[in-house]
């Protein structure tokens, strides 16, 4: 069982990024410059959020996070968001998700400029990678294939079964993986919460993509020997031994999985830190485009 270290991997890339900055300051220009916009005081929330600032200050790159009020209306934060699409000091944007119920997600992912929207989410950004054109890929399923392409894992005609078929996570890494590219090429399923006998599924994949919420969902029966694991899933999972009081449980149960493993990310240290990462490369791209 070889373990996908998304951590270290993670740093690699951020290191490379890292460079790029440091060439084009060299040259005088400004640095790119990432913006975050977070609403209300979810705590899981601002961690992420603060994760991607201090990623942005270690390679260079200029880092703004507005930290609005979780009453704050969704004109009001429309408002934001038509001010950092004009600001040409912003290269890119992201608005945490979820956001309070009283403001329509879809409504703000649709306001942001798809030229700064390094999250990938605008529905420009998500038809141009349906199509194979340009586009920002969202930062999970991206961090996912650059951490598989790392680690030379063959999906070229491989069986892949993704788990959850959500906006940002399973429908993307489904459609990229049946895609002709140099990680894809494969036979996708998609499973959701509506699939009957998942097990009898998940165990005919050489690759599993398990994103669906659930801590430690999937268990050793439900999978075959030599698969390669990608455990999406963050939960915060109660832990009186804990400082914090929990602890973060992915959505693959490691102890019984792992010795079936031929390739294993964890949780934490997998998927996670690749996310960040591919957001940063997501910003340097639109700054580099601008
Ligand atoms: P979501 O809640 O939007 O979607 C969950 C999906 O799982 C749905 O499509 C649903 O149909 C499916 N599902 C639910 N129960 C199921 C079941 N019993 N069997 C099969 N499918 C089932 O979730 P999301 O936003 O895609 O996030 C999924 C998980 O990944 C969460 O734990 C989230 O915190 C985590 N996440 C991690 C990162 C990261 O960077 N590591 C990024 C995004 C999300």
């Amino acid at each position: 069982m070889i373990l996908l270290d998304g951590k270290l991997t993670s740093e690699q890339i951020k290191e490379e990024l890292a460079t790029e900055v440091a060439k084009i300051k060299s040259k005088g220009k400004r640095a790119p410059h990432l913006a975050a916009v977070l609403v209300g005081l979810d705590g899981a929330s601002l961690t992420y959020v603060n994760s991607k600032v201090k990623s942005c200050e270690k390679i260079g790159f200029g880092s703004t996070l507005i930290q609005l009020e979780e009453s704050t209306t969704e004109a009001e934060l429309l408002a934001v968001i038509d001010g950092l699409n004009k600001n040409a000091e912003i290269d890119g944007f992201i608005v945490q998700l979820p956001l309070p119920k009283h403001i329509d997600e879809q409504k703000v992912i649709m306001a942001i400029d798809p030229d700064k929207d390094v999250d990938g989410f605008h529905p420009t950004n998500f038809g141009r990678m349906a199509l194979e054109l340009p586009a920002f890929i969202p930062a999970t399923p991206y961090g996912i294939l650059e951490l598989l392409e790392r680690y030379q894992v063959e999906t070229s005609g491989k069986n892949i079964v993704v788990i959850g078929r959500s906006h940002i996570v399973g429908r993307p890494m489904s459609i990229l993986l049946s895609q002709k590219r140099t990680v894809g090429d494969a036979t996708v399923t998609v499973a959701h919460s509506r699939t009957k006998d998942l097990k009898s599924i998940t165990k005919q994949a050489d690759i599993i993509v398990a994103a669906l919420g659930i801590a430690e969902f999937l268990t050793g029966d439900m999978v075959k020997d030599g698969v390669v694991i990608i455990d999406v899933g963050i939960t915060r999972v109660q832990d009186a031994t804990k400082k914090s009081g929990f602890r973060l449980a992915g959505d693959v149960h490691f102890e019984s999985v792992a010795p079936k493993s031929s390739y294993i990310t964890p949780v934490p240290g997998g998927v996670g830190p690749m996310t960040i990462a591919m957001l940063m490369k997501n910003t340097l791209l639109a700054y580099n485009r601008r």
